[in-house]
């Protein structure tokens, strides 16, 4: 048993920021006391954020993104392509395709991947709101937008033939070189991926 600090209200702050990604006791500690020592303009307005996400989130019907309506604000915006759905597995993916402007299509956030060991299943995922969306009519092309993992893989496999005959466009992104990518640094199944999606220059 360490020894405590401070009373329990700040250790209790430094033990559930100890559980955010990327932040281990000592940066807890080191971010409780950051906090603390700007209590008006930071842990305040914090704690008042916190709140009010607390209070508001809300998980789209539609296509699984958190918002703080249903329908999320993408499925909603006109100005969005509706006949393109990019599967993602978790919303940091859509999130960091919104941050790229990679796409205006909307999305489908499967939440997570197919992982027989982890006992997830079909059933488990967004893949039947995905078929439902698509026999809805209106789309002409899904894209999956999965990891380049064993999971993501079999998962788009499976997405693909849940899509059969519907006359859907189903298509994957590219595996390849990075932007900025020296092949020399690369692995070999990158390396390799890239040579066989290569395209006419
Ligand atoms: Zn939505």
């Amino acid at each position: 048993m360490t020894r405590s600090v401070a009373g329990p209200e700040i250790e209790r702050l430094i033990q559930l920021l100890a559980k955010l990604p990327g932040l281990g006791p000592r940066s807890a500690r080191r971010a409780a006391l950051h906090l603390i020592n700007r209590k008006d303009e930071l842990l305040v307005p914090l704690a008042k954020a916190m709140d009010l996400a607390v209070e508001k989130i809300i998980v789209c019907s539609n296509c699984g993104n958190v918002d703080t309506t249903d329908p999320c604000m993408i499925c909603t915006d006109p100005r969005r392509d509706a006949s393109t759905l990019v599967v993602v597995e978790e919303v940091a993916d859509l999130w960091a395709l919104e941050r790229a402007t990679a796409t205006n299509a909307r999305y489908h956030v499967l939440g997570g991947v197919l992982s027989p060991l982890d006992g997830i299943g079909p059933e488990d995922l967004g893949i039947a709101g995905l078929v439902e969306r698509v026999a809805a009519g209106g789309v002409g092309e899904v894209i999956l937008a999965v990891n380049a993992t064993v999971e993501g893989q079999t998962t788009a496999h499976y997405i693909t033939d849940q899509l059969a005959g519907t006359g859907v466009r189903v298509s994957r992104l590219a595996h390849g070189v990075p932007v900025g990518g020296e092949l020399d640094y690369l692995d070999e199944g990158t390396l390799a991926a890239a040579v066989r999606s290569r395209t006419p220059f």
